[in-house]
């Protein structure tokens, strides 16, 4: 049997799971209105039909308080129940289990009804929440009890009680945001009683035949959060009070340490549910970058938890599950944990998908259906773009040809791959490697691709996915040798001396910079030296798990420029950029913009900040400037017209490319021939 713990059933007394994977939440921004309620059914039958044991719904709101945002997803009158009925009869329909999980948003509402134990503004919010009064908080004690009720009325397996993450729950466990002295705050024992009376009553509302998760913050991340002990103690009372299972929440929305990012490493927190092992009896889930069925067995087998939670490796692919215990993980389409597509969206407002699977909450808008006719297919370029192209257009049965004139497939994620804390980029080039031969696309590398080749080829038609070229910058001196393009560092790999300047502070300026500071590549498991450059306390013997962070020397000095005044790295992704802005700010990285680009010479790189001269003293210069639609061949195929051609990715529109439009694009183009 393939990975024999993942797939042990678990037995939680009035049921028995199939298997230890459990969907963890997402928000995907169709729980909010009920006329988004049938995609979202779609969306977690097409989940459950892929083999996972339980799922969690995304958060949705016991009260109109606790609203992450105005009207946000709320499960409050018996109106309500349809459109979730609809959601757990989808999922029971393909044998599958679903809870909702009930989340408060706290502080954390973005609206001017929130509340919270005292009146202390969340440091992500505009919003200054009302302190709960006693009665308040024994109606918000209520209005979990309601919703876990009509949730259980719905169809539900059970709910989720959600107490991590800095909302409201977590909110009263902490001294951080808890300075009452009543009841309800005052001492750790008073503090807890929150959660503790929410499960209580909740067990007692619902009996025994029904699933209570609890998710508790295990490593707060935030100054004045709770200490291990206090945590031990909690999980305790939590389990006494009736939940079944623990599920482990870390790190609080406005920490300063990435918890989910891709350069965390696999199971970078799986040593903190361990921590809880032997404290409670009730099942224990692992949660975060677990992405592989290796990694999950391993966390099972070594005994760091009885379940592992994925939330984002299942939007990448909902056939996770299945693929794993059929032996076929290499076919997984694996989460690369960019939050591109998925929480940039949320916290952009906008519907969740995925980069790496644009179907993802799109299932019954993007269907990959058998074509109406078989045609012959060039697809001019490897890079994400044709990729995707080529793997969706073969797999609705068309005779593809895929020719890039590289050795290997991939594109500019052959270059991306190199990046410190990119690693998991390998996992899409690996993924698309076997989509491509499984669907029996003919791969032609080392081939550039002409407009008479491609007319001679007697294709039906032709997709031109050629990506793009690097935009040149030109200023006196900046034809030395020592004046490198990206690609001569992350393609080429020229040597590189101890002082550098980078030109340009774009995506790829930035990794460019992470690339130079760093000594070697970075690894995907090295638990241990993440969390010393991060500060936090492995041990676990300070208070929210935080310690002074020890960054490692940078392996050389960097400047980083930009033209444009304001912050550098203001436009990277909204959930990521800032762990990059950290990251160089730790490897004492210089930042300067309003530069101008005066010569290069042997004393450096001669600039202006805000008009004033200044030399940086550097043996090289990187530019990453970004760049132009390599549309050459495109433009020739069109102009000689008699054939039909798909322009798709960088070659397309260059700017503001990136890999999620270019796979989105190449998807959606080859769904429709
Ligand atoms: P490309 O990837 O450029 O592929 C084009 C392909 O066409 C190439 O393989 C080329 O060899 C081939 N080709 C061109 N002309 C011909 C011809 N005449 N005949 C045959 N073959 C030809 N994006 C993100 O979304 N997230 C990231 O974190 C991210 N990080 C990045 C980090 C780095 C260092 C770099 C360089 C890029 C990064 N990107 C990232 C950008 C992302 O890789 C690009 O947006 C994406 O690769 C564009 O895909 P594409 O298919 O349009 O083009
Ligand atoms: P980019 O984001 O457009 O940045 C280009 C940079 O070059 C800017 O800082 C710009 O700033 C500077 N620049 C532009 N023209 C210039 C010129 N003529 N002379 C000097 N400087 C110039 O492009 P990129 O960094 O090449 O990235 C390409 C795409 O890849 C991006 O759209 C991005 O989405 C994607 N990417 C994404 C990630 C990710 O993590 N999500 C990572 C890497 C790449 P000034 O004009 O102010 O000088
Ligand atoms: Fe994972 Fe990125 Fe897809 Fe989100 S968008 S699910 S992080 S691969």
């Amino acid at each position: 049997m393939n990975y024999p713990k993942l797939f042990a059933p678990l037995d939680l007394g009035h049921i028995t799971l199939p298997n230890r994977i459990l969907m963890g939440s997402m928000h995907t921004g169709l729980e909010d209105k009920a006329r988004d309620y049938d995609k979202l059914a779609a969306y977690f039958a097409e989940r459950a039909r892929g083999g996972v044991g339980l799922m969690v719904t995304g958060g949705i709101s016991p009260s109109i308080e606790g609203w992450l945002k105005p009207f946000g997803g709320r499960l409050t009158l018996p109106w309500h129940k349809p459109r979730h009925r609809k959601l757990a009869r989808a999922v029971h329909a393909e044998g599958g289990r679903i809870c909702l999980q009930i989340l408060h948003a706290g502080r954390y509402g973005y609206h001017p009804l929130s509340v919270a134990p005292s009146r202390i503004k969340s440091p992500i919010t505009p919003f200054t929440p009302r302190a709960l009064s006693a009665r308040g908080v024994g109606r918000t004690i209520g209005d979990f009890v309601r919703c876990a009720r009509l949730a259980q009325e719905a169809g539900y397996d059970g709910v989720e009680v959600m107490g991590s993450e800095g909302y409201l729950i977590n909110e009263f466990i902490a001294a951080r945001t808890n300075r009452r002295n009543d009841a309800w705050g005052g001492d750790a024992a008073r503090r807890m009683r929150f959660p503790v009376e929410i499960v209580r009553r909740t067990r007692e509302a619902v009996g025994r035949d029904f699933i209570i998760i609890y998710r508790l913050s295990m490593l707060d991340l935030v100054e004045g959060g709770q200490d291990w002990s206090e945590i031990a103690t909690l999980a305790r009372a939590i389990e006494a009070a009736g939940a079944s299972i623990i599920n482990t929440g870390i790190g609080w929305h406005e920490a300063r340490v990435p918890t989910i990012v891709t350069s965390v490493p696999r199971a970078g927190f799986a040593w903190v549910t361990q921590k809880l092992k032997g404290e409670v009896t009730i099942p224990l889930v692992a949660t975060n970058r677990i992405n592989m069925p290796d990694v999950a067995e391993r966390i099972l087998a070594e005994g760091e938890a009885d379940m592992v939670s994925m939330a984002r490796p299942l939007l990448a692919d909902p056939a996770w599950a299945n693929k794993a215990k059929a032996g076929r993980s290499e076919r997984i389409n694996t989460c690369i944990a960019c939050n591109q597509a998925c929480l940039d969206h949320v916290f952009q407002n906008k519907r969740a998908s995925c980069l790496v699977n644009p179907r993802a909450c799109h299932e019954t808008e993007l269907k990959i259906g058998v074509a109406a006719a078989r045609k012959r297919i060039a697809v001019v370029g490897a890079g994400p773009a044709g990729m995707a192209c080529a793997a969706t257009l073969g797999e609705r049965g068309h005779a593809v040809t895929l020719i890039d004139q590289a050795g290997e497939i991939g594109g500019q994620f052959n270059y991306a791959k190199q990046i410190p804390g990119k690693e998991e980029f390998h996992e899409t080039l690996r993924y698309f490697r076997h989509q491509l031969d499984d669907t029996g696309v003919e791969i032609r590398l080392g081939q550039v691709a002409d407009a008479a080749s491609l007319r001679a080829g007697g294709y039906d038609e032709v997709v031109i996915a050629t990506g793009i070229t690097p935009r040149q910058v030109s200023f006196p001196g900046s034809d030395d040798p020592r004046v490198l393009g990206y690609l001569d560092v992350l393609a080429r790999h020229q040597p590189v001396g101890a002082r550098v300047a980078i030109i340009g502070a774009g995506g790829i300026g930035f990794d460019a910079a992470e690339f130079l500071v760093e000594h070697a590549p970075s690894s995907t498991t090295d638990v241990a030296r993440w969390t010393r450059e991060w500060g936090v306390d492995m041990q676990l013997q300070q208070r929210s798990g935080l310690q002074p962070s020890q960054p490692e020397a940078p392996a050389r000095q960097v400047w980083l420029l930009q033209r444009s005044e304001g912050r550098l790295g203001a436009r990277l992704n909204k959930t990521t950029g800032w762990v990059h802005r950290a990251t160089l700010k730790a490897k004492r990285v210089t930042m300067l913009g309003k530069v101008g680009y005066e010569r290069f010479d042997d004393q450096g790189l001669h600039i202006t900040v805000d008009g004033k001269p200044q030399i940086l003293p550097v043996g090289h210069v990187v530019i990453c400037a970004g760049q132009e639609p390599n549309r050459r061949l495109a433009d020739e195929l069109i102009a000689a017209g008699g054939m039909k051609v798909h322009v798709i990715g960088g070659a397309d529109v260059a700017a503001e490319l990136d890999a999620k439009r270019a796979i989105a694009q190449g998807t959606r183009v080859a769904s429709a021939i």
